[in-house]
């Protein structure tokens, strides 16, 4: 029987393509990966940060500039932010015109190095060997990381432990409901149905339900998800489409049309450093 990474419940097949499957939680709901690919860190390669965020960083920043902006008035008071999985320090430089005291944590020594250059502190390790002391952060931030990582729990857990007392976590993900496992089944005889679920880069999967579930488990409360719209560079383009080949018929309705929102979680850690609960 397979188990919930989250919640240890029994988890169901809902997807499979070659060597890879995905288990959906039977009671939380959240989807993982399995087997979780050998040696996933070395994907985030100098290659990968310059083609992925080095060649769009002017969208990018405007994009992920403008969405916190929106969130500012859920975010809590204070000043220190920690950005886990900073990347090439996108939003570390944002946080810091912002007036964030900001520093990354990042396991690619291509991207850590690149921040650092920039000016900025960054730990290169993974969240839960950073080693950071505990209650020092006003706001942790993981933009399109959680879903990345296999040790998601632990990272949580890390998360609450490094926030202070009224401290808050900002996730965004991409939003993966049952109905993108379903499509992906009907295309997977093409071989290439992972695509649309960003397989094997993308081990686990969240949907406004399961993220919720999630967050209250690793007890976190005033939990507020909402759906934003992604970044133009990470809608499923035609080229990545399972049926590529058929690409007349496609192409305009995929890059205009398909596109599945992102998530983004806000949860707080009470004031008085307990677990409140619900
Ligand atoms: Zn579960």
């Amino acid at each position: 029987m397979e188990t919930c990474t989250f919640c240890k419940a029994e988890s169901k097949l809902v997807w499979k393509e070659k060597e890879y499957r995905v288990y959906c939680c039977r009671l939380c709901g959240s989807a993982s990966l399995k087997p979780v690919p050998a040696n996933i860190h070395s994907v985030y390669n100098e290659l990968y940060f310059r083609r992925w965020y080095l060649s769009t960083i002017h969208s990018r920043r405007r994009y992920l500039k403008q969405l916190f902006s929106s969130l500012r008035r859920c975010l809590p008071a204070g000043r220190k932010l920690l950005d886990v999985g900073c990347g090439v320090g996108i939003f570390l430089e944002i946080a810091r015109d912002e007036g964030w005291e900001a520093i990354g944590v990042e396991i690619s020594p291509f991207a850590t190095n690149w921040c650092r250059q920039l000016g900025f502190t960054v730990i290169h390790a993974p969240l839960t060997a950073a080693n950071l002391p505990s209650a020092s952060f006003d706001l942790v931030t993981l933009w399109d990381v959680l879903a990345h990582v296999p040790e998601a729990p632990a990272y949580l857990e890390t998360v609450r432990r490094l926030l202070k007392p009224g401290g808050a976590v900002l996730i965004k993900t991409p939003s993966h409901p049952a109905g993108l496992f379903r499509l992906a089944r009907v295309f997977s005889f093409t071989g290439k149905s992972r695509s649309l679920l960003h397989i094997p880069a993308q081990i686990h999967h969240f949907n406004p339900s399961s993220l919720m579930k999630i967050l209250l488990a690793a007890n976190f409360h005033r939990i507020k998800i909402l759906k934003v719209r992604e970044h133009p560079a990470a809608k499923i383009s035609a080229k990545s489409f399972p049926l590529s080949s058929f690409s007349f018929l496609t192409k305009r309705w995929t890059t205009s049309r398909f596109w599945w929102p992102s998530l983004v979680a806000i949860g707080f850690v009470s004031d008085d450093g307990k677990n409140l609960g619900k």
